[in-house]
């Protein structure tokens, strides 16, 4: 490696960046080169609703622990968490306060953290472990035998993200985190556990009209540009440029065996694609 000076009095330092702004289009277009090295090809990154299983209580969340347990006999799980009706309640009193998009999130990213303290306590006995998104890193060291680790599922943007275009609530929430956790981590999917069979082309509680949508190609689903989702748009937009994980399937928690037909890869709700 050289120190070189340019003409306009710049030491750089030899690289292919070497000067650069890093904006250049052709320049960025040749990052893209290499294959992506996927630090765990076999793991699946799980998100337990928030508003749509933890709020509902022992119910409805100790058969999903128990199913996932199970499953950690057979499969690499990474557990995350969402943050449900104290996230919007905390919101709306935001937004009434004045605050802007940044302490919004902020604010979700502590929920989505108490409800992993939760599911990790509960799961204590059994392997489970609370982490921070410090240690996805050791993510693999974690993997041992009986380990099953749970982290909250909200991106760690905070005081940072950005102002949406529609309204003030944080755009990248719980969705699109564990979705972009699993990208990182070169997972084999993301599988977002909700209330209901999967995506339908309205909200099914509040459109009885509403028609289900087993399995559907990103660009085709955001072309739709539908009114209401169960999955946050920026996850889509994710999913879009997304190098490693091809797909995400939302599934039913509440009806049973769903959890481990979906981790051992049958689309048993919805599934989300984007074209090889
Ligand atoms: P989570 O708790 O996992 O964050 P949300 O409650 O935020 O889940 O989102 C899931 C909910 O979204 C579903 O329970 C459903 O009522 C609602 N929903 C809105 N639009 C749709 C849609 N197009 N298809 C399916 N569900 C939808
Ligand atoms: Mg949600």
């Amino acid at each position: 490696m050289s120190i070189r000076r340019d003409p306009s009095g710049r030491l750089n330092i030899e690289s292919p960046f070497m000067g650069e702004s890093m904006m250049d289009k052709s320049l960025l277009a040749s990052t893209d080169g290499g294959p992506i090295y996927r630090l765990m090809p076999d793991l699946i990154v799980v998100k337990v609703g928030g508003q749509s299983i933890i709020d509902r209580g022992r119910e409805a969340l100790f058969p999903i622990l128990d199913e996932l347990v199970e499953a950690r006999k057979t499969h690499k799980i990474l557990i995350t968490t969402g943050g449900g009706t104290r996230a919007r309640h905390a919101y709306a009193i935001a937004i009434d306060l004045g605050m802007p998009t940044g302490v919004l999130a902020k604010l979700g990213t502590s929920i989505s953290e108490q409800n992993a303290l939760m599911v990790a306590i509960l799961l204590s006995q059994r392997g489970g472990i609370k982490i921070g998104h410090d240690d996805l890193a050791k993510l693999p060291n974690y993997m041992m035998p009986g380990i099953l680790p749970v982290t909250h599922a909200m991106p760690p943007y905070g005081l940072f993200e950005r102002p949406p275009a529609l309204g003030r609530i944080p755009p990248h929430r719980t969705d699109v985190g564990a979705f972009l956790l699993a990208e990182v981590m070169g997972a084999e999917r993301c599988v977002l556990i909700k209330d209901e069979q999967g995506l339908y082309t309205a909200d099914p509680k509040k459109d009885a009209s509403a028609k289900f949508i087993s399995e559907i190609e990103v660009n085709e689903l955001l072309a739709l540009d539908l009114n209401d989702l169960a999955i946050e748009r920026t996850m889509l937009e994710s999913l879009k440029t997304a190098r490693s994980v091809r797909e995400v399937f939302i599934v039913n928690g509440l009806v049973q065996n769903n959890i481990p037909r979906a981790l051992d890869g049958e689309n048993v709700g919805t599934r989300i694609y984007v074209k090889a």
